[in-house]
């Protein structure tokens, strides 16, 4: 009934390498693309910006144009620059223009879009951004005394953490990870846009009404944990439990703040998670031994934590 159901259905691939590709549900590599966006955009900005020689919002000001009051340029790179195979595999096909921004949106991937109007296909695009009030709150907790700020501890810890490298990539990675399965797969998240453009936007969440629970956004955050366990290695990562892991990457924790209410939700996305990291070899030996009991109440309790 529904067309998205149609959408994905799967042509019969037929001959060896086609079966071998359909059964291999293999992670991106885009690490070095990704290392190359952070130290170009990002790398010298943080350093300034924890450090304090950049310390205000006047100082942002001065450094970059803006596309509105809230959102600076940190400048775009196309996806001709791409190195890593997968990379280059999709540029070939539907090249993206990457763009890096300080703001108060979400990093976003928007697929390339028939618009009918000109009868035109519109460029895809991907966002990159460094949270703009995790900033501000650095500077202010940088400028006043501990007990006159408007956070508790653990809010400034995660603030910091927004910032450090391995968050960026795995933003970065994030988003690189959406434009390559999308347009290496027949433009299914395309098709899901141009359907959520023309019915509502409740079909970006398909049957799940969270987005996060989609299998492209599932399929995104595995790739940021892929990009954590490369960059602390394998040793480092097999020490963390789910919790640690979340906490070493936000964008987990917004997800469990957004769901923790909602029982269905948790079990449905527990699933999704435990399987792909299970298929992905990304589960670690903590979680092995505590057999992954994820209490979702706990950990969002944890992050609530003074
Ligand atoms: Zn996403």
């Amino acid at each position: 009934m529904r067309p998205y159901k149609r959408m994905f259905k799967k042509e019969p691939i037929c001959n060896e390498a086609g079966l071998k590709l359909q059964l291999q549900e293999k992670l991106y590599n885009v690490k070095q693309d990704a290392l190359m966006i952070y130290n170009k955009f990002y790398k010298e900005l943080t350093i300034n910006i924890t450090k304090g020689v950049l310390s205000n919002r006047k100082d942002l000001d001065f450094m970059f144009d803006k596309l509105n009051s809230n959102t600076y340029i940190l400048g775009s790179i196309s996806s001709d620059k791409l190195n890593c195979i997968d990379c280059k595999k999709a540029h070939r096909l539907s090249p993206v223009d990457i763009y890096c921004y300080i703001s108060d949106d979400a990093s976003a991937y928007i697929p390339p879009i028939q618009n009918k109007k000109i009868n035109n296909i519109e460029k895809a695009r991907i966002e990159i951004v460094l949270d703009l009030s995790s900033i501000l709150a650095i500077w202010e907790a940088m400028s006043r005394l501990y007990e006159a700020l408007e956070y508790n501890k653990s809010d400034y810890e995660d603030f910091f953490n927004r910032l450090t490298p391995n968050v960026v990539m795995s933003s970065i990675t994030h988003e690189l990870s959406h434009w390559i399965s999308d347009i290496l797969n027949n433009k299914h998240i395309a098709n899901i846009v141009a359907l959520a453009d023309e019915y509502g936007k409740e079909y970006l969440e398909l049957k799940y009404k969270n987005i996060n629970l989609a299998y492209y956004e599932v399929d995104a955050y595995i790739h940021g944990i892929d990009n954590l366990k490369k960059d602390i290695g394998i040793k480092e990562y097999n020490k963390l439990s789910f919790t640690d892991i979340c906490k070493r990457y936000p964008a987990l924790r917004i997800i469990i703040k957004d769901i923790h209410k909602y029982d269905l939700l948790i079990s449905l996305w527990k699933k999704a998670m435990l399987k792909r990291m299970s298929r992905e070899n990304l589960i670690t030996d903590e979680m092995k031994r505590t057999k992954f009991r994820l209490n979702i109440d706990k950990l969002f309790e944890t992050f609530k934590g003074v």
